[in-house]
């Protein structure tokens, strides 16, 4: 079956608030607006009846944003609400972002409450260097005792980290890599920090008041990571994402094998019968449209097949498993050597893609540089 038709079984929900405004962040958040919690509570209401009916769901995302922010008396109200509308199915799972400082009993307890099993702390480093680099309010004692709450009140935790941090050194890199897996969380992301445009650092970057790392270096630090959560039991299974046996991120495998999904929130994308939309990215246009009776699209899109084919071809190579040839065929309509054309075949001389007669995969060397291969496969 052609999976762009189905119904969504994954639900996305974008909380943008932030204590602070890290300088390396991109995203769509607001910080220091406290005042406007409880009217994006109030949209955001009004944004999930137009549902119309509760939906069955395998897995729920907050992200943002710093979802964890709320108090817990708008966590409640905000959980509340996603319970009315989602109805657990399979082995739900029910992730939540958080901030190892915002990982207090009362809000935990909140959660657990209304059946959050899941909980992705963005702690970045260990490091109190590269944490004060990051902007970032938390120290190592901060963060040992977030894992002990959520260990607490959850169980299930994942740990973001960056490496590439301005000043920063492979021994840095590596000390931060044996700090977390002697912590031992059940998932890793690990992402090469990215200075976007937009973004104070990139500000900073042109002034020359900071300096990106070498590529060599971030390959060398990247290759670090992948060997060392290996050797500690961390099943690789794609390119930023790491899981212990049976811990894989469900939502996120959503996204990466071609399912539709529901977003709810300012700068929120959902992928719904063939069709890409984008909320608006400004929280104060958000909510005035919302409240005002007014769709909250910013960007909407009907994707032809051979365009959410080739997505689904950049999203599936993501994946260390790689792409079974003949399902996607099946599923796409849509030979994987007729989209990727001389280029798939170009990365395949040049060791980055391994091509067999059932599947195509990255190789180790393809995966360092995985980013520049896939403007490539998707059409300009
Ligand atoms: S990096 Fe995280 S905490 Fe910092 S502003 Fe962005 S979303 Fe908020």
């Amino acid at each position: 079956m052609n999976r762009r038709f189905e119904t969504p079984r994954a639900a996305y929900v974008h909380v943008p608030f932030c204590r602070h405004h890290c300088g390396y962040c991109n995203f769509t958040v607001i910080a220091r607006r406290d005042d406007l919690v409880d009217r994006y509570l109030q949209a955001l209401a009004i944004e999930l009846a137009s549902l119309a009916r509760p939906r069955e769901v395998e897995s729920l995302y907050l992200g943002g944003g710093t979802p964890s922010h709320l108090s817990p008396a708008q966590l409640c109200e905000l959980l509340g609400r996603l319970r009315e509308w989602f109805v657990p199915a399979g082995s739900f799972e029910f992730t939540l972002e958080a901030n190892p400082v915002d990982m207090l009993p009362d809000r935990l307890g909140v959660m657990r409450e209304f059946g959050i099993n899941r909980i992705s702390l963005g702690i970045q480093s260990f490091l109190p260097d590269k944490l004060a680099a990051l902007e970032r309010d938390h120290r190592q004692p901060e963060i040992l005792r977030a894992l002990e709450h959520v260990r607490g009140h959850v169980g299930n935790v994942s740990i973001d980290l960056i490496f590439g941090v301005p000043g920063e050194t492979e021994d840095c890199w590596r000390r931060d890599l044996e700090t977390l897996i002697a912590v031992r969380p059940q998932h890793v992301s690990i992402y090469g920090l990215t200075i976007e445009r937009g973004s104070r650092f990139f500000g900073r970057v042109r002034k020359n008041q900071l300096k990106r790392l070498d590529d060599e270096t971030e390959r060398a630090m990247y290759l670090t990571a992948i060997d060392t959560l290996a050797s500690a039991g961390y099943e690789h299974y794609e390119v930023s994402n790491f899981a212990l046996p049976g811990f894989r991120s469900r939502h996120n495998e959503a996204y990466w094998t071609g399912r539709t999904y529901e977003a709810f929130g300012p700068g929120a994308s959902r992928f719904v019968a063939g069709r890409r939309e984008t909320n608006h990215r400004s929280v104060v246009t958000y909510l005035r449209r919302v409240m005002a009776g007014e769709s909250p699209v910013a960007e909407s899109e009907q994707l032809e097949p051979e365009d959410a084919a080739r997505e689904r071809l950049v999203f599936a190579l993501r994946r260390i498993e790689g792409i079974d040839k003949q399902e996607f065929l099946a599923e796409t309509g849509f030979r994987v050597h007729d989209l990727g054309g001389p280029a798939l075949e170009r990365f395949v001389a040049w060791g980055l893609l391994e091509d067999t007669p059932q599947t195509l995969r990255l190789t180790r060397d393809g995966l360092v540089v995985s980013d520049a291969l896939w403007p490539e496969f998707l059409r300009q």
